[in-house]
């Protein structure tokens, strides 16, 4: 079975998407191969999606009509430890009017309505379709294969929006063929059930407004972090935690969970919970050192297939890149029909515009942010220093008390180190 197209798109995620909807809007013929039977079904994430203003563009009621859960307006950074939590938390009026700064959603309901606005702009969606291998002609990418039916789609240009282990850049030989433990992270996350009302009262919401707590420590060492985050009537609890790391302590993602979930504030907040499901992925957390070669002849990478997230420790950003590249990818394209030049020089303006975008100003930005978390001492000592510091602050037991400097130099001392501290704070402010 041969089927020919203008371009084709691999993987239905917010990237190929966003690809796929840009250039059927021209009037491209495009086919968006997704593996799943429906798109998202393969999908999980934390997750806040930020503002998606390439898809703002696109379609202007782009917020009225996309199926989100609750808007963030308190934003939390929580320190653990065993037995204690130090939280400083950021709640805004500002964040209350639309379009909103974060929107928590589920990606079932949101690929699958993102992937039909696709549809509905003259895609051709194709679902259960694994890519298997892409077809080279003359050294040139000239269409992809399908485990079923023996299938093979061509097009002139290929968009790989495949995710994180994009098998699509690896054929066309864009990416190294093995990856680095510590440039992936494996993100496990529980969601559990709660009425609307017990989440209001509990987080200090009120009507669909949300909140996010980013939250470090509790994580037994490895180098990673925990999320929680309110949906409507439910709560995403996760940890995304480095690979090489969790090989080195020889844990599971699962143990840490459970045992996260046990913590005395940590079960406070989850307090009559029910678990609906557990679910993993894997995130690109090498960021802009971890990109891939982002074009080739008639083929273009874009979203997490190309290593576009970025991981702080504050914020976690993968779906607007993801969105953003596969608009830029899509624009690309059309520009190449125009031009009716698919080579890689002619491709290489998605690079371009990628440079002109938030894309890759932002990873280049945060491009030490990788290494400045392989501290490992972020994980475990620094917890540990700010909630020692807090219970001296606010112990009054008839013992006479020191300076607050004092205190403070001698809790980092006790904990960190201060030559650490101060490599530390240093590495934090060039990587931040
Ligand atoms: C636990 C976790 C929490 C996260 N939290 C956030 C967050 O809060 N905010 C945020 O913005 N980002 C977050 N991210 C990152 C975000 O999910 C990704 O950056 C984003 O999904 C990338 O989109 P994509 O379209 O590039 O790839 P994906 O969403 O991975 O989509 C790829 C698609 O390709 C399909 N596919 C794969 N291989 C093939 C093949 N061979 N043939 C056909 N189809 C194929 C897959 O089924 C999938 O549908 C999080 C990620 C994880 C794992």
């Amino acid at each position: 079975m041969k089927h020919t197209y203008d371009a084709i798109v691999v993987g239905a995620g917010p990237a190929g998407s966003a690809a796929a909807l840009t250039m059927a809007r021209d009037g491209l013929k495009v086919a968006l191969l997704e593996r799943g039977n429906f798109p998202g079904e393969k999908n999980m994430f934390g997750g806040v999606l930020h503002r998606l203003t390439a898809l703002e563009d696109v379609f202007p009621d782009f917020w009225d009509q996309a199926p989100w859960e609750r808007h963030i307006v308190q934003k939390n950074l929580s320190f653990l430890t065993e037995g204690a939590t130090f939280n400083v938390s950021y709640d805004s009026e500002e964040a209350n009017t639309p379009p909103y700064n974060g929107y928590t959603i589920f990606r079932p309901k949101f690929d699958r309505w993102l992937a039909s606005e696709a549809v509905k702009a003259g895609a051709t969606l194709l679902t259960c379709s694994t890519v298997d291998d892409v077809i080279r002609e003359n050294g040139k990418i000239v269409g992809v294969t399908l485990l079923r039916d023996n299938a093979e789609l061509r097009a002139p240009v290929i968009i790989a929006a495949d995710g994180v282990l994009s098998f699509v850049a690896k054929k066309a030989g864009l990416r190294r063929a093995k990856f680095k433990t510590s440039n992936q992270g494996v993100c496990i996350k529980a969601l559990i059930d709660m009425p609307k009302e017990v989440i209001d009262d509990r987080f200090g919401l009120v009507r669909e407004q949300g909140a996010s707590r980013e939250i470090v420590g509790c994580t037994a060492g490895v180098r990673g972090g925990t999320f929680l985050y309110t949906n409507y009537d439910s709560l995403s609890l996760g940890m995304v935690l480095e690979l090489e790391s969790l090989n080195e302590h020889g844990k599971t993602p699962y143990d840490l969970l459970n045992a996260l979930m046990q913590q005395p504030q940590m079960a406070k907040l989850l307090k009559g919970g029910r678990l609906l499901e557990y679910s993993a992925h894997l995130v690109p957390k090498g960021g802009y050192e971890m990109m891939p070669e982002l074009v080739g002849d008639g083929i273009m990478v874009a979203g997490d297939a190309a290593a576009f997230c970025i991981i702080t420790g504050l914020n976690l950003e993968g779906i607007n890149l993801a969105a953003q590249s596969g608009v830029l990818a899509g624009k690309t394209a059309i520009e190449a029909h125009q031009q009716n030049d698919f080579s890689k020089s002619s491709l290489s303006g998605y690079r371009k515009k990628l440079e002109d975008s938030f894309v890759l100003q932002d990873l280049k930005l945060y491009r030490r942010t990788p290494h400045m978390l392989h501290n490992n001492r972020i994980y475990s000592q620094y917890p540990e220093l700010v909630c020692n510091v807090m219970d001296e602050i606010y112990r009054i037991d008839g013992k006479p008390k020191e300076t607050m400097t004092k205190m403070l130099l001698s809790k980092v001392k006790e904990t960190v180190g201060l030559k650490n501290m101060l490599s530390d704070v240093y590495s934090g402010w060039r990587a931040l």
